[in-house]
């Protein structure tokens, strides 16, 4: 992952608190750290709490102890998501000043029935992508359904953001020059009546707001960066690099998840295990270490850029 001379590396680890940690978030934690730590630049912590239905404020200091019995420092004050609304709030209106946000009023119930109705829905890799059903109310009607109190979420017109900001592309330690592909997620929610932000939104704030220079996160994430990087361009942010890294398997080759019932790192500790059982761990069968030179490492068709001032 290459590193400009001119700036110096800020990473971050981004876990929100709707369970406890378990090994696959350790495995990104350390991969951020480590990266940081060999290019002599700073490790964030910051803590992913927006959905309030589903985050639970107990779960915090359990992050920060299995976080810290891995070995692992970070700068405080941590950043709670939960506490900035005002900063998704300005970024809301900036896009919605660009004519680029619309209500939507569906239910869960309404999208799923109008795909499985007019079964041509584009399916992006998160599932069918929104049908469109509010796209084009007209004025009138959302003055409307908005009178009446129905609930809605405020959607991206996707198609005419880029429009706006033309073909976009972002640097991936793994997958090269990416472009942005923004519309295989279609108009995806950025904020809530409840909640005036997103997943989407509130990481791409903060990601600026801090400085992230790297952003080190599971291939499960891979594709939120065509959203995260069209957010990016429209509200004047600059771009990270990025890195997606591999997702931890079990011995079936399921990937490690809180649902699939992945162990606690609590859980392994009180089982007599040590942070040096779970590097083991980490490393194990064809794992490469989390280490530095897993995600520095240039691609060979790459042009060659500047060494870090470090190495
Ligand atoms: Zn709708």
């Amino acid at each position: 992952m290459p590193v400009s001379a001119a700036s110096a590396v800020v990473t971050r680890f981004a876990p929100s608190p709707t369970g406890r940690l378990h090994l696959g978030h350790a495995f990104s934690a350390l991969l951020n750290a480590r990266f940081a730590a060999e290019h002599g630049g700073r490790f964030l912590l910051r803590i992913e709490d927006i959905d309030a239905t589903r985050c639970r404020a107990e779960l915090i200091d359990g992050i920060f102890e299995d976080l810290r019995w891995l070995g692992l420092r970070w700068e405080e004050p941590v950043r709670r998501q939960s506490r900035h609304m005002a900063d998704y709030r300005r970024a809301l209106d900036r896009l919605e000043s660009l004519g680029l946000l619309y209500p939507c009023f569906c239910t869960r119930k309404d999208i799923a029935a109008e795909v499985a109705r007019s079964g041509a829905a584009p399916h992006g890799p998160d599932g069918p992508a929104y049908p469109g059903l509010c796209k084009h109310l007209s004025a009138d009607e959302q003055q409307a359904r908005m009178a009446a109190g129905t609930p809605y979420a405020l959607r991206l017109h996707t198609d005419r953001a880029l429009a706006l900001t033309g073909p976009l592309t972002w640097q991936d330690a793994e997958a090269g020059e990416v472009e942005a592909a923004p519309l295989l997620l279609g108009d995806v929610v950025l904020a809530r009546k409840e909640t005036p932000t997103s997943y989407h939104l509130a990481v791409t704030v903060d990601d600026a707001l801090q400085g992230i220079t790297h952003v080190i996160r599971g291939q499960d994430l891979f594709h939120a960066t065509h959203i995260h990087r069209l957010l990016q361009a429209l509200l004047g942010l600059p771009t990270p690099r990025y890195r997606h890294h591999r997702l931890l398997t079990d011995e079936n080759g399921q990937r490690l998840a809180k649902r699939a019932g992945a162990p606690a790192l609590a859980d392994l500790r009180a089982a007599g295990w040590t942070p040096a059982d779970v590097l083991r761990r980490l490393t194990a069968g064809e794992n490469p270490p989390p280490a530095c030179s897993s995600c520095c490492e240039e691609r060979p068709a790459r042009p060659p850029v500047a060494k870090d001032k470090s190495t």
